[in-house]
């Protein structure tokens, strides 16, 4: 079940955002489809439907996280969060390394892996918007 999210709401969440995906930097210009509103911590882990819940994300990200809150590290075998781009910051668990997105922490490697930010074809989407001058896209809050 998906709770409605108002227009207003759903605004605030992409200004905020600045029209990037807020897990992978993808801009919202550069594709044909719209970008999501996420939950961080799905609905069905009881995660609320406010701005401090919410981030907007590209189809890719939110579709290969799902409701998902956490993975198993690779390198620990341990339970960990992925990344909360409400509460934690971009630069502290992942770097870009010729368009390849380097986790920096456990959280990093959860969530990279997880997501599929790695993808053969999302980084070579990254390098052409690169090129372009779009990518990566940066909000104010990132
Ligand atoms: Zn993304």
């Amino acid at each position: 079940m998906t709770t409605y999210i108002s227009t207003a709401l759903r605004q605030s969440v992409i200004e905020r955002a600045g029209g990037c995906c807020e897990y992978c930097l993808l801009s919202q210009d550069d594709i044909f489809f719209a970008f999501e509103i996420d939950h961080v911590i799905a609905e069905k882990h009881d995660g609320q439907t406010v701005t401090g819940n919410l981030c907007l994300s590209c189809p890719d990200c939110n579709r290969y996280k799902g409701s998902d809150i956490g993975s198993i590290d690779p390198e620990t075998d341990l339970l960990t969060a992925l990344y909360n781009p409400r509460t934690q910051h971009w630069n502290d668990h992942f770097r870009l390394e010729d368009f390849v997105i380097e986790p920096l922490t456990d959280v990093g490697r959860v969530t990279v892996r997880l997501l599929r930010l790695n993808q053969i074809e999302r980084i070579q989407d990254r390098q052409l918007y690169a090129e372009l001058g779009s990518y990566p896209c940066r909000s104010e809050n990132a």
